[in-house]
């Protein structure tokens, strides 16, 4: 790979081993000043070094190579590639060398490279945190560097900070030493060799657990101060997910400790730096007596995906970035199977079937794209970081594992990561190690997956296996969606337990007879369709499918309504077969069509929708009741949130209204409830219920809590409150939160309108304002503008004109989703 084309890529002339870092932040003029030494190979005698560099102040490099000193006498940099060139008037000899720069920075409020967070403790103090994340290419506005996953070096990092503060990196402390000036020196032992997108320092007011060991590896949990009566489900979720991942890899863990480091400003859900992973605060700090099972169950999700990580992609790293869906892919998936085994009775797969479903909602639209696509910049790159790379490439791989046999796909895992240990791969690396150990020929299939977007509509007619592709709307020339996939379809005939598994090409298959289960276990990454034939032997024995495989039916179901392939009824009788069970997933599909339904209608049309949902929903609240009950399981108080909030808010029970304000008003709600109560009492506009929300907001005890007030604004159905929480999205919540809350304001049917007009009316400032990385989060609730067709053109028009640059793809698909919206509009009306 020398010389690469890609103008964005450092050449292999000089290359990096080793960095040794120095830093001082200065956290009160938020700034801060480094040196960097770095063991470099001159493979090339040369008078140029070129590196990445961004925003930062850089003195003159010396090198000094056999014996010799050399000192640049230029400087030149690059803003597009964000390079910084060493002019030397001499020829650097060809051999080992280092390299020593010093730099000053600036801690940014942007929450990427060395920036800065903030928070206020229990006693109204505020303390201010320097912390990094540097994935995908913002090492370089840290320390010059190398800034490519492919240059791996270990790294040893020195932080000098005030003595009361805290400091972390990916590696033990070696030394701490008092500088008598109220500073002192924290040096860290030297990491593996890794990616320098996987490097972390944070300094600030923290505290930590006792380690809790696990197969000899110290873990804890780091909090801003105060915090620690939140850390229980974290330490324990942390110490099954590290021991799970070195039984399941048969590999040690890659580094020496385990820190799992909560930041209160931060723009994703955690990030993988080895042996120091950070995390928004929620997504790791949880109180287990007041939070609802899907908080619990998303902390623990997210720190078996990040431990996933610490070997899959920190020990093998992808080479390029196109290579990032594979490694958020595969931890996508590891978090699910680790979950699964930590808590068999929260039933992870079938929850996934949720989040496969939302990714086959996107991949259904012809502004889809290939799972794996070209990078060129690492901006690019920006624009595979949402539901097709995590959800789509993850269910892809669940359906490889379950064809190929778990035991094999394990051992084929096995077998790559021992051989790419310290180094990085290709794509294809991990097809090849699957296929030399299962003899399937693992690439050609997975290419049809992974290099066109979409995926198949498999129909059962007449005892026949059939694929095309599925589109929410009519064909076009125009479309990212592909036109044949090798497909393992998995069949069984009710009654049976034996499934049978195929590999369905261009030609139709024949299959058993019968009453037959076209995507036995749930498994399959495609839509399935049963021709009326099927449908009838299929339909009246919903409730002999197994628990994904009804899941996966509804989710089918609702997916051909909204295309416009089936009509109301059909979708109505598959929801009434669903009977007494208490199953969240597909009932909550049912609740989602209810609510698109509900919003497509016109008004002289809702009460029969209104009086089948209440057929549907109120038998379920009569068995459920609102309070927990002996024979609950543990996916019980989902359902019963799911039935309540809907018939509380579409389905407009007034005697559910009653209890729900009853228990807002005590502030009494248990944490699986909550959302449902907020959001029948957002909904119904009671003077004083707004001004609740924030003063409940503001003094939340739990990230939890917190999060469920400020998201809860969005459900107020009043254009002025809307208003005022979007006014205080710019101005006072946090920017890891305001797109979010912004996103879902746009999805209330009678407020959207209105907040999509006011963000569009600050738009510049908003892109400048918010993360790049959540820029398209800002028009999530665009896909349900579906009943107004001048104001679908007004956004289609603002949002072609106003293109965002590496997020454009989701907010196109989010405009295609709402013209499907319209469409399914206009045959929803006719049908009622
Ligand atoms: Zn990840």
């Amino acid at each position: 790979m020398d010389n690469p084309p890609n103008p964005y890529r450092l050449g292999r002339s000089v290359v990096p081993s080793a960095y040794r870092i120095f830093i001082t932040p200065d956290l009160d003029a938020a700034t801060f000043a480094g040196r960097v030494e770095i063991d470099i190979d001159v493979r090339d005698a040369t008078s140029r070094v070129v590196v990445n560099s961004l925003d930062l102040e850089l003195g003159a490099a010396s090198i000094t190579a056999a014996g010799t000193g050399y000192r640049s006498v230029d400087t030149e940099f690059d803003a597009t590639y964000e390079t910084a060139t060493f002019v030397f008037e001499r020829t650097l000899p060809a051999g080992p060398a280092v390299l020593e720069v010093a730099f000053t920075g600036v801690l940014n409020d942007l929450l990427v490279g060395f920036y800065r967070s903030t928070f206020v403790d229990a006693d109204g103090v505020t303390h201010t945190i320097a912390t990094t994340q540097f994935e995908n290419s913002d090492a370089r506005r840290a320390f010059p560097c190398w800034d490519e996953p492919s240059f791996k070096a270990t790294y040893q990092v020195n932080l000098t900070v005030p003595s009361d503060l805290a400091a972390y990196s990916n590696s033990p402390v070696v030394s701490d030493t008092d500088l008598g000036n109220g500073q002192r020196t924290i040096s860290f032992a030297t990491t593996m060799v890794m990616s320098t997108y996987l490097v972390a320092f944070i300094v600030g007011a923290f505290e930590e657990t006792d380690e809790r060991v696990v197969d000899g590896v110290p873990i804890r949990i780091v909090y801003p101060v105060g915090k620690g009566h939140l850390t229980d489900v974290a330490l324990d979720a942390s110490a099954f997910a590290l021991h799970f991942f070195n039984e399941y890899f048969d590999i040690p863990y890659p580094g020496e400790k385990l820190d799992m480091v909560a930041i209160p400003d931060f723009a994703f859900g955690a990030m993988e730096n080895l042996g120091c992973v950070t995390y928004r605060e929620s997504a790791l700090l949880v109180d287990p007596a007041t939070a609802s099972l899907a908080e619990i169950e998303r902390t623990t999700t997210v720190i078996a995906h990040e431990i996933a990580h610490m070997w899959f992609g920190d020990l093998v790293t992808m080479a390029w970035w196109e290579g990032i869906w594979l490694n958020e892919a595969f931890a996508t998936f590891m978090e699910v199977l680790c979950t699964d085994a930590y808590r068999p009775q929260w039933k992870m797969w079938v929850a996934f079937g949720v989040d496969r479903d939302a990714a086959l909602q996107v991949d259904g639209l012809h502004t889809t794209r290939p799972i794996e696509f070209e990078v060129i910049s690492p901006d690019d790159m920006r624009g595979m970081f949402d539901v097709l790379t995590y959800e789509k490439g993850g269910s892809v791989l669940r359906m490889l594992e379950q064809y190929l046999g778990a035991e094999v796909y394990r051992d084929g895992i096995r077998h790559y990561l021992r051989r790419h240990s310290y180094a990085n791969t290709v794509t294809t690396d991990l097809w090849d190690a699957l296929e030399e150990v299962s003899g399937h020929p693992v690439r050609e299939m997975m290419n049809t997956w992974i290099l066109q977007g979409g995926h198949p509509l498999v129909t059962i007619e007449d005892g026949t296996l059939r694929q095309e592709p599925f589109s929410y709307a009519p064909a076009r020339a125009e479309s990212a969606i592909g036109s044949t996939w090798l497909v393992p379809v998995h069949t069984r005939v009710l009654g049976s337990s034996v499934t049978t598994k195929h590999l369905l090409g261009t030609e139709p298959l024949a299959v058993d007879g019968g009453a037959v289960v076209v995507n036995a276990g749930g498994v399959g990454t495609f839509r399935s369709r049963y021709a009326p034939d099927a449908l009838a032997s299929i339909a009246p024995r919903v409730d002999e499918l197994d628990e994904l495989e009804r899941a996966t039916l509804v989710a089918d179901s609702w997916a051909m309504l909204f295309a416009g392939r089936t009509g109301w009824d059909d979708f109505l009788a598959i929801a009434r077969g669903l009977g007494d069970r208490d199953e969240p997933t597909p009932w909550g599909t049912v609740a989602t069509a209810f609510d698109f339904a509900h919003r497509a209608l016109r008004d002289d049309q809702r009460g029969r929708l209104v009086e089948s949902l209440r057929e549907v929903f109120a038998p379920q609240f009569d068995r459920l009741g609102w309070d927990a009950r002996p024979a609950d399981n543990a996916l019980t108080p989902q359902m019963r949130s799911i039935v309540i909030g809907t018939l509380g808010t579409i389905g407009a029970d007034s005697s559910i209204h009653d209890e729900a304000v009853a228990r807002f008003d005590a502030d009494e709600m248990d944490g699986d409830l909550a959302r449902a109560i907020l959001r029948i009492a957002a909904g119904l506009n009671r003077p004083g219920t707004y001004e609740t929300f924030l003063d409940r907001f503001h003094h939340a005890q739990t990230p939890q809590d917190e999060q469920r007030y400020q998201r809860g604004l969005a459900d107020f159905n009043d254009v002025a409150l809307a208003l005022d929480a979007a006014q205080r999205c710019f101005s006072e919540f946090r920017n890891q939160d305001a797109p979010i809350v912004l996103g879902s304001q746009m999805r209330n049917a009678l407020a959207g309108p209105s907040v999509w007009e006011y963000v569009t009316s600050r738009w510049d400032e908003a892109l400048g304002h918010f993360p790049p990385s959540m820029h398209s989060t800002l028009t999530l609730g665009v896909p349900m503008f579906i009943t107004d067709p001048a104001l679908a053109e007004r956004v289609t028009t603002f949002h072609t004109t106003h293109p965002l640059h590496a997020e454009q793809r989701t907010v196109d698909q989010q405009l295609e989703r709402m013209h499907v919206g319209l469409a399914f509009t206009t045959s929803l009306r006719s049908q009622f």
